[in-house]
C-alpha cells in the first residue's frame, strides 16, 4: 500500500463560482503511479465545497444560480457580526468539502458525464485543494 499527496492552488474570480478541477485530479493520479486505490479530494476551507456533476456551461451557470437560492443571502445571521459570510458557510456545509473517487487501471473511474468541481462560495480568493491517493 502506498500513498501520494498533492496540493493544488486555485484562484477564484467571482463571489460564487463553480470551477472544473477534473484535469488536475487526473494528473495527480498519473503522477502517483498508483493503479488501484482511492483518491480523496479535500478542501481545507469553510466557504467552499466540492461536487461532481456535468461540465456543460449552461448547467454550470444554472448551478451557480441555484446556489444563490439555497439559503436567503440577505437575512440577518448571527455569524455576520464576525465577517458577513454566514450564507457561504451554510451552503458549504450543505454541499460538503470532500470527495472519494475510485482509481482503477491507473486512472480515475468517473462516469462519462462526470467532472469534479470546486465551488467557491465567498470569492474571489486563493484556495487550496488537497489530494491524497491511497492504493497500490
Ligand atoms: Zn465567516
Amino acid at each position: 500500500m502506498r500513498f501520494f499527496d498533492k496540493t493544488i492552488g486555485i484562484k477564484t474570480n467571482k463571489s460564487i463560482e463553480i470551477l472544473n478541477i477534473t484535469s488536475q485530479i487526473f494528473q495527480s493520479v498519473q503522477e502517483s503511479k498508483i493503479s488501484e486505490g482511492i483518491t480523496l479530494v479535500y478542501s481545507p476551507h469553510t466557504t467552499t465545497a466540492l461536487i461532481i456533476n456535468e461540465n456543460e456551461p449552461g448547467l454550470v451557470k444554472d448551478m451557480e444560480g441555484a446556489i444563490k437560492c439555497l439559503v436567503p443571502w440577505n437575512k440577518s445571521y448571527a455569524h455576520n457580526v464576525i465577517d458577513h459570510n454566514a450564507p457561504s458557510h451554510v451552503v458549504g456545509a450543505f454541499l460538503g468539502n470532500s470527495l472519494n473517487l475510485i482509481v482503477s487501471k491507473g486512472t480515475l473511474e468517473l462516469g462519462t458525464w462526470q467532472s469534479v468541481f470546486l465551488v467557491e462560495l465567498d470569492g474571489p480568493r486563493s484556495r487550496k485543494v488537497r489530494i491524497r491517493i491511497i492504493g497500490k
